[in-house]
């Protein structure tokens, strides 16, 4: 029985050692600053994009981060569940849509910071800082360099022209990187007109949409189709793996005035300090250092994203696809607008 016990009180032992827990001393208790300070983020990132970062941050500043991967839908609905006790310090995801749902939904906090208004854009921010970009994403024209000359491709819109009957292959509208796209044009062009588009480009289609963008690449590269449109990292990604692809891309919407010359559609990744966050300020710190250049530098090598920090130096692979004029819409009217343009692809019978 003794032994048993004495098992037993040593098996204890050892989990609290495990866990790191210490009975507080006097001092710590007299300076609770002092305790080394974990963050939890939720991450809709996958953890090869994030945790180089993280790592990196922890080295630089002793400050641990613990992360859950998961989609963005199940993070958001866990923290409106857990609330004010919920352990997450941060939302991290991609897409301004996704960001400004969960700011409407009430579980980030507003935290201004000068860094942040100086280093990120205010068209990719909340107006009431409750979430920042932390990279800028590029979904652009892709074509094929055997089939179309470039001097062909002019805009989005254009797109739904006879021309290309037959020769365009797209995403699935339930991704929500074109329910962007498209609430974005709702906001350029009005929804008539959107619609229009969008019946165009259904009427063009020469497969069904793809469920995802690199299918859409490969269906150009093998003849299927001649254009599409795509997140230009997944272009960086594809023609490092096959060079040879006759695949080009194209930055639409330069030239002109008003819609027409609004530029490429623009979206983020981006994040956001839970309302419930008991270490504000040093989730600050992390988002502070996230725009900052190393961070920046880090966020391009590992995903070919562009950086939302102007002053950052482009990569080579981004300086050589060109320099373009991005759409400086609010980035947050693309959640304003999702609703209206999934019902918009939907009557246009965009699948
Ligand atoms: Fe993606």
């Amino acid at each position: 029985m003794t032994l048993l016990y004495r098992a037993l009180v040593a098996a204890l032992l050892l989990v609290v050692a495990a866990c790191g827990e210490q009975t507080p001393s006097a001092a710590d208790e007299a300076s609770p600053a002092k305790k080394p300070v974990r963050l939890v983020a939720y991450s809709a990132r996958k953890e090869h994009l994030i945790k180089p970062l993280f790592d990196r941050f922890t080295e630089t500043t002793g400050i641990e981060i613990q992360y859950v991967t998961d989609s963005a839908g199940p993070l958001l609905t866990r923290l409106k569940a857990e609330g004010d006790n919920s352990p997450a310090d941060l939302l991290i995801t991609v897409d301004a849509g996704n960001l400004w749902h969960a700011a409407q939904q009430g579980v980030l906090a507003s935290t201004p910071s000068e860094t942040l208004a100086e280093r990120v854009p205010a068209h990719l921010r909340d107006d009431r800082d409750r979430w920042f970009a932390l990279s800028i994403r590029a979904r652009t024209l892709v074509y094929s360099t055997e089939r179309v000359n470039p001097d062909e491709l002019s805009t989005y819109a254009a797109l739904a022209e006879p021309a290309w009957r037959g020769r365009l292959c797209l995403r699935t509208s339930k991704k929500v990187y074109n329910q962007s796209l498209v609430a974005t044009m709702i906001a350029a062009l009005g929804e008539e007109r959107t619609e229009a588009v969008v019946r165009g480009w259904v009427d063009n289609l020469a497969l069904a949409p793809f469920s995802n963008d690199t299918k859409v690449m490969e269906a150009i590269a093998a003849g299927q189709c001649d254009v599409g449109i795509v997140n230009s990292y997944y272009y960086g990604r594809l023609m490092k793996q096959h060079p040879d692809l006759p695949l080009a891309l194209f930055w639409p919407n330069q030239q002109g005035e008003g819609a027409a010359g609004r530029g490429v559609h623009v979206n983020v990744s981006g994040a956001g300090i839970t309302r419930a966050s008991q270490h504000k300020a040093e989730a600050l710190q992390l988002l502070e250092w996230m725009t900052g250049q190393e961070a920046q530098q880090q966020v391009m090598a590992l995903n070919l994203e562009y950086p939302v920090n102007p002053d950052t130096a482009l990569l080579p692979t981004l300086k050589d696809w060109g320099e373009f004029k991005a759409d400086t819409i609010e980035v947050s009217e693309a959640g304003r607008l999702q609703a209206q343009a999934v019902k918009l692809m939907d009557r246009a019978g965009y699948k």
